[in-house]
């Protein structure tokens, strides 16, 4: 069997046009614009090209967007300040924090002054706890984009043995609690694997759609999946630079011998990826709409 190739870069187009034609409603309707503040401190260069990428993909969305720079040494309560200035400003729907921060900075402080309603990464412990309970208002970017992945490819998810390799708060427990609420496009029967896991090829093995987000190359191989399986590869790996200087990067799973065995995969890049920036403009529109009463 060769797979399927799960494409994300094709899902978070249609997705795209969506929300722009959602958006160009809300200005004509309601003269609404969503607004969406990113801000970065320091130059890590991943940091400086996933704000881009945010940045561009609001424009063209009709998004309005605020980016901010802060230098290496902005202090906890210069950010605190920026924080509750975007809090209070009518124009910024959603707050982006892009992390990692620098070091000197407590990430946890900054991220829980957000105000929860503007929260559109879904990382408040409001929004991490209505996602629990199942009555969210944001889904956190990647395990949404992860989730439209599965649901827009037509792949059978309620009742499906669901293995997640990874246990972070950003992907791998926000997709096992959402793939096991109990309504459409989820229903699932969920196992979290990882580092303390005994034995994980005996989880790997049974899982009819395998979740991989480990931050690892190669951390799931063919011979700890069965055939049939559908793959989903979250991890991006940078590995080298090609002659021109460009980052070489790759999955957590060997892709090569698991789309021999696999009915479906997504690809690294052009998987998971483009749809973790396509949810974050979606939570911003929805973000504009809860605050004028619209949602
Ligand atoms: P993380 O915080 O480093 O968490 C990795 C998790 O994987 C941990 O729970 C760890 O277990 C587990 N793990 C590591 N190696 C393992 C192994 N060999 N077997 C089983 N479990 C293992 O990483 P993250 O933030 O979730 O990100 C994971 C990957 O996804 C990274 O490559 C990241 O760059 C990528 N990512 C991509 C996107 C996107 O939009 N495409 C978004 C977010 C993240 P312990 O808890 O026991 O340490």
């Amino acid at each position: 069997m060769t797979a399927k190739i799960i494409s994300g870069t094709e899902i978070a187009k249609q997705i795209r046009e969506e929300l722009k034609q959602e958006i160009a409603q809300l200005k004509a309707k309601h003269n609404l614009v969503p607004g969406l503040a990113t801000v970065l401190v320091g130059e890590n260069p991943a940091s400086q090209s996933y704000v881009g990428a945010k940045e561009k993909t609001s424009i063209e969305l009709g998004i309005y967007s605020e980016r901010l720079d802060l230098p290496e040494k902005t202090s906890q309560d210069e950010l605190m300040a920026l924080v509750d200035r975007l809090n209070k400003d009518p124009k910024i729907h959603g707050i982006l924090v892009q992390l990692p921060l620098p070091k000197h900075l407590v990430e946890t402080e900054i991220l829980y002054a957000i105000n929860p309603k503007k929260d559109v990464d879904g990382f408040h412990p409001v929004n991490v706890g209505r996602l629990m309970i199942g009555e969210p208002d944001y889904l956190p970017c990647t395990p949404h984009g992860i989730q439209q992945l599965l649901v827009r490819s037509g792949v059978q998810i309620e009742g499906a043995e669901v293995v997640v390799v990874g246990r972070s708060n950003i992907v791998g427990k926000p997709i096992a609690n959402m793939l096991l609420q109990k309504r459409p496009g989820a229903n699932a029967t969920v196992t979290i694997c990882h580092t303390g896991t005994r034995d994980i090829s005996f989880h790997t093995r049974r899982a009819d759609i395998l979740i991989v987000a480990a931050g690892r190359p190669k951390a799931v191989t063919a011979d700890m999946v069965k055939e049939g399986v559908v793959v989903i590869d979250v991890g991006v790996n940078r590995v080298g630079k090609t002659a021109e200087g460009k980052a070489i990067l790759v999955g957590d799973v060997d892709f090569e011998g698991i789309k021999e065995k696999a009915s479906a995969i997504t690809p690294v890049p052009g998987g998971v990826g483009p749809m973790t920036i396509t949810m974050l403009m979606l939570n911003t529109v929805k973000a504009a709409k809860l605050a004028a009463g619209l949602a």
